[in-house]
C-alpha cells in the first residue's frame, strides 16, 4: 500500500530531488563540493533576500535552535521568551539550560503573538537582552506576524532570535526585512529535504555581537564563528565533514522553489491551506486557528474534539499519515502539513481520506466538502 505523508516534518521529498547521485560520495575538500556550496549559498541568498551567509551543519531543527542559544545566551542574560505553543516552550527550555533568567510571555494556543504585549514586556524591563520568538508555530498552525511584532521592539533593544524551523521555504522569511537578528531552521520541512541539516542565519548586528563577546563559548562543533570562517575561505566549505548527500538534495529543492518564482510558490501554499480548510469546515470540523489572517500556509490544525486520535488511526490504516495534537491538545486536534509540493490531487486524496475516516467513526459529514474545496482551489469558478 502506498503511504502518504502529511506530517509536519519530515515531509515527502519529491522524487526529482532525491536521485541516486546522493549515494555518490564527494570529498568536502574538493572542487565539486565547493561548487555545490557556492550554489547553495547563492540560492539561499535569493530565498532570504539577504547578502549574509547561512551556516549549515548536521542536526535537526532543535540542534540549530541550540546552536543559536549557545552562541548568544549566557547566564548573565535576561531572556524574554514568547511562546504560543509547544515549540515556543522548547525554545524556552533550551535557553533555560544556559541558566539565563527567563521571563515567560505565554499566548493562548491557537492565537498569534501580539506586538503590543511583546513591546510592553520589553519596555517594562530594560534589562532584557534577548527576545525569543517563533515564526510558524507548528503545534497550533499559527504563522506569527513577525514584522509587526519586531517593529514594536526598539531597534537598539534586545537581540531578536527566531525559530524559523517550519517557516523557511513555505512562506516569506526575509530576515532583514523582518528585523530578525538570528534564526534557526532545518531541512525537512519547507525545504523538502530529508532530516539532518540545521541552518542558522545571523544579521550584521548578530555577527558583530559574536565578535565582541569575550567569554568562551561552551560549544565547538556549533561555534558559528568557526563555521563562518570556513565558509569565507577562498572556496566555501565546512569546518567538519558535512552531510554531502543532503546538501545535494537541498541544492535541488532550493532550485525548485526559486524556479517556481518565490511569489508563486508561497501563494501555492496559501491556496492549498485555504482550500483544505474550506473542505474540512464543510465537513463540520473547525480550524483551530480562528483568525484566518494568522493561519499557517504550511500546516493546518483542525479540531476533532475527543476523537482526533481515532480519526488519525483510521487515516493511518488508509496509508495517510498526519500529525496528532501535542501536549494537552492530544485528541483534540490533528495537524496536516502542506509545506511540500502538494497540489489538487493531494488535496482531493487528503480530504477524501478525512471523510472516510470520519465516516468510520460513525459521523457522516456533508459530501459537499469536495465541491467547496475545489471551488476555493479553482479561484471560485466551477
Ligand atoms: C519541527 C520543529 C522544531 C523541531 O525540529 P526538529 O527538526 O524536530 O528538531 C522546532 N520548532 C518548530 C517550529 C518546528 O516546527
Amino acid at each position: 500500500m502506498n503511504r502518504y505523508l502529511f506530517t509536519p516534518g519530515p515531509v515527502p521529498v519529491p522524487s526529482a530531488f532525491a536521485s541516486m547521485d546522493e549515494r555518490e560520495m564527494i570529498s568536502h575538500r574538493e572542487e565539486v563540493f565547493f561548487e555545490l556550496m557556492e550554489l547553495i549559498q547563492s540560492k539561499l541568498r535569493s530565498l532570504l533576500k539577504t547578502e549574509g551567509p547561512v551556516i549549515i551543519f548536521p542536526s535537526s531543527g532543535t540542534g540549530a535552535l541550540e546552536a543559536l542559544v549557545n552562541n548568544f545566551i549566557t547566564a548573565e542574560d535576561r531572556v524574554l521568551s514568547v511562546s504560543c505553543g509547544q515549540f515556543g516552550e522548547r525554545f524556552r527550555e533550551i535557553a533555560g539550560r544556559t541558566e539565563a533568567e527567563i521571563i515567560p510571555l505565554d499566548i493562548e494556543p491557537g492565537r498569534a503573538i501580539e506586538a503590543g504585549s511583546v513591546a510592553n514586556a520589553v519596555v517594562k524591563d530594560p534589562g532584557i537582552s534577548v527576545v525569543l520568538l517563533t515564526h510558524n508555530e507548528t503545534s497550533t498552525g499559527v504563522l506569527n506576524p513577525l514584522k509587526t511584532v519586531i517593529e514594536a521592539i526598539p531597534d537598539d533593544g534586545p537581540l531578536v532570535l527566531v525559530d524559523a524551523v517550519s517557516s523557511l521555504g513555505s512562506t516569506p522569511c526575509f530576515p532583514e526585512d523582518l528585523g530578525i537578528d538570528g534564526f534557526a531552521s532545518c531541512s525537512q520541512k519547507g525545504l523538502m529535504t530529508p532530516p539532518g541539516l540545521g541552518l542558522v542565519w545571523l544579521s550584521d548586528r548578530g555577527w558583530d555581537l559574536l565578535e565582541s563577546k569575550k567569554e568562551r563559548k561552551p560549544c565547538y562543533y556549533f561555534d558559528l564563528k568557526l563555521h563562518r570562517k570556513y565558509l569565507e575561505k577562498e572556496r566555501p566549505q565546512n569546518p567538519f565533514t558535512p552531510p554531502v548527500s543532503l546538501l545535494k538534495t537541498l541544492n535541488r529543492s532550493l532550485g525548485f522553489i526559486l524556479d517556481n518564482g518565490l511569489e508563486n510558490w508561497f501563494a501555492s501554499r496559501i491556496r492549498f491551506a485555504a482550500s483544505f480548510i474550506e473542505g474540512t469546515s464543510k465537513m463540520g470540523m473547525a480550524p483551530f486557528v480562528r483568525d484566518s489572517e494568522v493561519r499557517s500556509p504550511g500546516v493546518s490544525a483542525v479540531i476533532f474534539d475527543g476523537y482526533a486520535e481515532s480519526v488519525r488511526k483510521n487515516l493511518a490504516e488508509m496509508g495517510v499519515v498526519v500529525g496528532g495534537g501535542q501536549g494537552r491538545m492530544k485528541n483534540s486536534i490533528l495537524r496536516f502539513a502542506h509545506y511540500a509540493d502538494t497540489a489538487w490531487p493531494d488535496l482531493a486524496l487528503l480530504l477524501g481520506s478525512v471523510y472516510g475516516s470520519l465516516d468510520l467513526t460513525g459521523y457522516h459529514p456533508d459530501t459537499d466538502f469536495i465541491r467547496v474545496a475545489w471551488k476555493r482551489w479553482n479561484g471560485g469558478e466551477f
